[in-house]
């Protein structure tokens, strides 16, 4: 895996594909500045051997035309202030404005582009508009693992014009990394944990990750289509009834791969979806018509966290309950604290894919396990088993 440590960038340009795709408020603040964050090792890094940086992001999604609420301008003084640097603001991607402050740039300077949304032929995937960026940069590096999973012209298809001169950023390669240590060389045994609404949308994770898991806690609303599978009484839970016969073919893969399967014992249920309703605990399969299972209850809590602490590895996708509502939000923040304690004791943990990622840093567990992701979709797609477009380019 080549990485910007194998390169020398003393008076290149790098043009690297940042993912500042950043939420805002109505005045077009900055937020959440965690992705601006987690480029800046990388371009420091450059910056320190006396390289210059030419940032591409995209922002938003402005469909292909200039739009003023999608400019990067707007996060400049964001993106400076972390950098501890005045970071020069590009008018526009490949025109005039850019070309001249590329062709000015000194080494230990940032200049950032406009949003490469503005034009179309970035999500296409246009070679001549990826030429046309590709002109700017002695090397291309990649450290936009959000959007590693689209193959458009700034995170895949500008690759080509840099045989040579490719290679990761420290963000990408520690999201790799951190995949590769439970997908690849996960030290025995290897827990996946998995949550969240509905198994429809996690099937395919749950199949590529059979061969190298040791077991697999289920929990959350896609529990009651396992429960339901399996014959049991559910009231009136989240279910997907379509996919009884795949939850029970789901069953018996682990058996076949050696996975210990690890289904809720015990539930908090609800008589409506509401943080208000009346509450009860019961077993899973033994929910009385009119209530719906929410959170997982304390049998069941102890069940996890036996698992959690005799694991080595560790993946997190997907919380165990309805955890916006603070009366269901027990069983997720206890397999944090679960997950915590085993990460403490040496286990690695990798919490990644969807929203998961805003609940740890909610309920404050980002510093406490090994790893967070920062792509949502991307390492949902990792975790499938699907090759990401933007490392793919930058391997191959
Ligand atoms: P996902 O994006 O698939 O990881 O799903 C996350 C969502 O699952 C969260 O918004 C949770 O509120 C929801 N969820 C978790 N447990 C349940 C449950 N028992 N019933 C309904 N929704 C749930």
């Amino acid at each position: 895996m080549k990485t910007i440590n194998d390169y020398n960038f003393e008076n290149k340009k790098a043009l690297i594909r940042v993912d500042f795709n950043v939420p805002q408020d109505e005045n077009l603040n900055v937020t959440d500045d965690t992705r601006i964050r987690a480029a800046k090792p990388t371009i420091d890094k450059i910056l320190q051997q006396g390289g210059a940086v030419i940032l591409m992001s995209h922002l938003g999604r402005p469909k292909g035309e200039f739009n003023d609420k999608y400019s990067l301008k707007h996060i400049a003084s964001s993106v400076s202030e972390i950098l501890g640097l005045e970071v020069i603001v590009a008018n526009d991607v490949i025109g005039d404005d850019a070309k001249q402050k590329v062709n000015n740039l000194k080494p230990g300077q940032v200049l950032l582009l406009e949003n490469v949304r503005f034009h179309a032929e970035e999500e296409k995937g246009d070679k001549d508009f990826a030429k046309a960026l590709a002109a700017f940069g002695d090397i291309y590096v990649n450290d936009a693992f959000g959007t590693a999973h689209r193959a458009h012209a700034s995170t895949a298809v500008i690759a080509e014009f840099f045989p040579e001169n490719k290679c990761f950023g420290l963000l990408m390669e520690q999201e790799l990394t951190a995949i590769n240590k439970v997908l690849a060389d996960g030290e025995k045994p290897v827990t996946a944990i998995l949550g969240g609404a509905k198994v429809s949308s996690k099937i395919t994770i749950i199949n590529n990750i059979l061969p190298v898991i040791d077991n697999l806690i289920i929990g959350g609303g896609m529990t009651y289509t396992f429960v339901k599978a399996k014959g049991g009484k559910i009231g009136n839970s989240l279910v997907e009834d379509d996919k009884l016969e795949l939850a029970k073919e789901i069953l018996i893969e682990c058996e076949k791969h050696n996975v210990k399967v690890y289904l809720p014992i015990d539930n908090v249920i609800a008589d409506n979806f509401s943080n208000d309703a009346n509450r009860e605990v019961t077993n899973v399969g033994e929910i009385p018509d009119g209530w719906m299972g929410m959170d997982v209850a304390d049998e069941t809590i102890k069940q996890n966290a036996e698992v959690i602490k005799n694991s080595k590895t560790i993946l997190w996708n997907g919380p165990l309950g309805v955890f916006e509502m603070s009366n269901f939000a027990k069983g997720t923040v206890t397999l944090g604290d679960a997950i915590a304690e085993a990460t403490k004791n040496g286990a690695f943990s990798l919490v990644g894919g969807g929203d998961s990622v805003a609940f740890v840093k909610q309920f404050g567990y980002d510093d406490k396990v090994s790893y967070v992701s920062t792509g949502g979709g991307a390492m949902l797609e990792s975790l499938e088993g699907k090759e990401l477009p933007g490392v793919a380019a930058i391997l191959n």
